[in-house]
């Protein structure tokens, strides 16, 4: 994950191992290399700009540890921003509701019908909650019956109406059902396009509305860098979402899109998936992505 991003930090940070005191010429030489690495992993200009000005000012500051060498300090002051850029606290999703409705969006592809199925069964393994997965795409049949092959691998029931063109007469159904079977979790699995649309918009915003949903996230595919956050923001623009599902994780993915979207949308990543299969799934926790990334 994001190796060419820990690499170029890697070496960025180096240049500092060898100098006794930190100096504005070598927190400068160095910032500028940590620039161009976050530039490199398709972070937008403005985000990795203020972050170098940040780091820079905590770095000629006077709250500086001095018991720490000038790489060690300079290693930690980049973890602590990459942290702060990621959101800095792991965010909860809000299963107060009785039951709880979670309403996914995104463009069609970015995963958020694996993504249903990966939440429902983190939620049922937690035994306290029986979810209820809900088919509203009305236009690809295809994809109602996948959501139903999802729920039969994991043990969730899922609630469609094939034919029912009206997504939202389907959701407001499936959560009658879902209180008349005890279900307290609904989650709503919802049309995509291929790109952002008027009428995709005016859809999922008409969803919202009618059902009010307590969490709605929005899942998008890290390997489109840039155009993730873009895609975000339009998203944001309509729904107000809760929190951003960050997918496919365990490809070749440089980190733009982790690292930009909180910055941008100011919504926290919730989850990431990181795989194709149920259980590669994982609560977002922006320290120990850092971490990682600092290796
Ligand atoms: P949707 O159109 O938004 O519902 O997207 P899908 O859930 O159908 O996912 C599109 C493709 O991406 C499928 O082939 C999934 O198996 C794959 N996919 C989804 N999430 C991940 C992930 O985290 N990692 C990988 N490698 N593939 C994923």
């Amino acid at each position: 994950m994001f190796d060419n991003l820990s690499d170029k930090l890697d070496k960025a940070l180096h240049v500092l191992k060898g100098h006794g005191q930190i100096t504005e010429v070598n927190v400068a030489e160095t910032l500028k290399e940590v620039r161009r690495a976050l530039l490199d992993a398709d972070v937008n200009f403005k985000t990795a700009k203020a972050f170098t000005n940040t780091v820079k000012e905590k770095a000629m500051g006077q709250d500086v540890l001095t018991s720490l060498k000038p790489g060690q300090l300079m290693v930690k002051l980049v973890k602590d921003e990459l942290t702060t850029l990621m959101g800095g606290e792991t965010a909860g999703i809000d299963l107060s509701g009785n039951p709880s409705i979670i309403l996914m969006s995104g463009l069609q592809g970015s995963g958020k019908t694996t993504f249903s199925g990966k939440l429902a069964n983190y939620l049922k393994n937690k035994k306290t909650k029986k979810p209820l997965l809900v088919a509203c795409d009305v236009y690809r049949p295809a994809a109602i019956d996948q959501l139903h092959v999802v729920g039969e691998q994991i043990g969730v029931e899922v609630f469609s109406d094939k034919g029912n063109q009206d997504p939202v007469a389907i959701a407001t159904a499936a959560i009658a059902h879902a209180k008349e079977n005890g279900h307290n979790v609904v989650i709503v699995d919802t049309a995509g396009r291929l790109a952002i649309d008027e009428q995709m918009m005016t859809e999922i915003s008409n969803i919202h509305k009618a059902i009010q949903p307590q969490e709605t996230l929005f899942v998008v595919d890290s390997m489109t860098g840039q155009d993730a956050v873009n895609t975000a923001k339009a998203f944001n623009d309509v729904l107000n979402f809760d929190g951003v599902v960050l997918t496919k994780l365990d490809g070749d993915t440089r980190g733009g899109a982790a690292l930009s979207i909180k910055s941008v949308v100011d919504k926290p990543i919730k989850f990431i998936g990181t795989g194709e299969k149920m259980e590669a799934v994982d609560v977002f926790h922006p320290s120990r992505m850092a971490d990682r990334i600092l290796g």
